[in-house]
């Protein structure tokens, strides 16, 4: 076979290619990868400061305004879970 990386051709169950040195598989342990999102009490606190503020929100405003309102802070809330979970998802 040929080493993926410089083209030198190899053993067919060669490990590691002479020439560049590198592994001809992939490794079975993957290097950690740096945890992505946000940590859980980050995106509780958005949800948290979202569902004041939902709280406060028919006080300041009302129709149209007020649904707006909600809209934009449960897609904050629905934003910091995501970014939460897509972190966690990404921790293996
Ligand atoms: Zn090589």
């Amino acid at each position: 076979m040929r080493c993926r990386f410089c083209d030198t051709e190899i053993a067919d169950k060669a490990l590691i290619c002479y020439r560049c040195g590198r592994a001809t598989t992939d490794p079975r342990v993957a290097p950690p990868s740096r945890p992505r999102g946000i940590p859980l009490p980050a995106a509780l606190g958005v949800i948290a400061a979202a569902a004041g503020a939902a709280v406060g929100l028919p006080e300041v405003a009302d129709g149209t305004v007020l649904y707006a309102g909600w809209a934009g802070l449960a897609t904050l809330a629905a934003g910091a879970l995501g970014l939460w979970w897509g972190g966690r998802a990404g921790r293996r």
